[in-house]
């Protein structure tokens, strides 16, 4: 199963690639014969044109291969996944990269996809949460702190890329922060020993340091914080410490969360229930069937051809049996 996700990745990026290179092979020419091309190139740079879009085996979702050889991985036409993750605002030297982004210019909630058929996920670190996300001593604590013995693996929680691995002088001591393919950065502080370096791709779940009590430290432990776009919020939204696991395949990060007070804890039930609310949606929405309205068409032909009935129809559409219909209209079907 592994081996063929890697393959079909592989064959992704593949064609990614030679779409780039025929799109600037094409381009060149035309510039060459044509100067009507002049406008595409303007807009290429400016916005990338969709040139493809690849079905997944997850309804509703694709990938969009523009013409600049990137990509976007989208679900509902929402952007969930971008190629440009590990080129913009990467840093190797600084802890915080998006000190310019105001929280104010995020969106109001984020869908993040945390595991899927091409995705896994591994608990960072099993053991007992001696403090919490939330004010402490006065002091904001942007992360959550986790019981260990100097030495005790530490793993990468998702797939992706290390953006920082260095021995600090802050308090965060020896971290390790991972950008993941999902656009969360975790980062893990406090360690003794350094496993991966700058820029390298990890998987979830392969040990990335090992524990310790470097920097602000009363006695070994590992200090995880969970962040986007610089933002952190409560990882216990995401991970269940208890049991190791993760609380959803996908997680609705709203930007109520990015505030210090903001815990798991609390909104608990309401999270739950909007979830609930978002599985409903799309359950409908996956369900839901078009018609147009061709030449020749009537009501009964048409509930015949998408397998219902004329007043079903009707009822979907808010029409009676003897409505004339338009060629062009498009009806409900289910
Ligand atoms: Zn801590």
């Amino acid at each position: 199963m592994k081996r063929l996700l890697i393959f079909t990745l592989g064959a992704l990026l593949a064609v990614v690639e030679s779409i780039a290179q025929e799109q600037t092979v094409s381009a060149q020419d035309s510039v060459a014969t044509s100067e009507s091309v002049a406008p595409i190139l303007t807009n290429r740079v400016e916005s990338p044109i969709v040139v493809d879009t690849l079905a997944t085996d997850t309804p509703l979702m694709s990938v969009l291969l523009l013409n600049d050889g990137t990509w976007r991985y989208i679900e509902n036409g929402v952007i969930e996944q971008d190629s440009t993750l590990f080129a913009s605002y990467w840093d190797n030297d600084e802890i915080s990269v998006y000190k310019d982004v105001q929280m104010s210019s995020l969106p109001k909630s984020v869908p993040i996809r945390l595991v899927d058929t091409t995705a896994i996920y591994r608990y960072p670190h099993r053991g007992r949460i001696t403090s919490r996300y939330g004010i402490r001593h006065r002091r904001n604590h942007n992360g959550i702190d986790i019981a260990l013995k100097v030495g005790d693996t530490i793993c990468a929680a998702f797939n992706g890329k290390v953006r920082f691995s260095k021995c600090t002088n802050t308090g965060y001591g020896t971290l390790i922060i991972i950008r993941h393919d999902n656009g969360l950065e975790t980062y893990h502080g406090h360690l003794s020993k350094r496993l991966v370096e700058e820029n390298e791709r990890v998987v979830a779940g392969q040990p990335i340091a090992l524990g310790g009590n470097s920097g602000r430290s009363t006695g070994p432990h590992l200090h995880f914080e969970c962040r986007y776009m610089g933002q952190s919020f409560d990882p216990e939204r995401l991970f269940n410490f208890k049991t190791g696991e993760l609380r959803r395949d996908k997680f609705l990060l709203r930007r109520a969360y990015f505030s210090i007070y903001s815990k798991y804890e609390q909104d608990f039930n309401a999270e739950e229930e909007s979830y609930a609310a978002e599985k409903r949606e799309n359950a409908a929405s996956a369900e839901r069937r078009y018609y147009r309205v061709r030449s020749g068409d009537y009501l009964g032909r048409i509930a015949k051809r998408n397998h219902t009935t004329v007043s079903a129809i009707c009822r979907l559409n808010g029409i009676k049996p003897n409505t004339v219909l338009q060629i062009g209209r498009v009806l409900r079907v289910k």
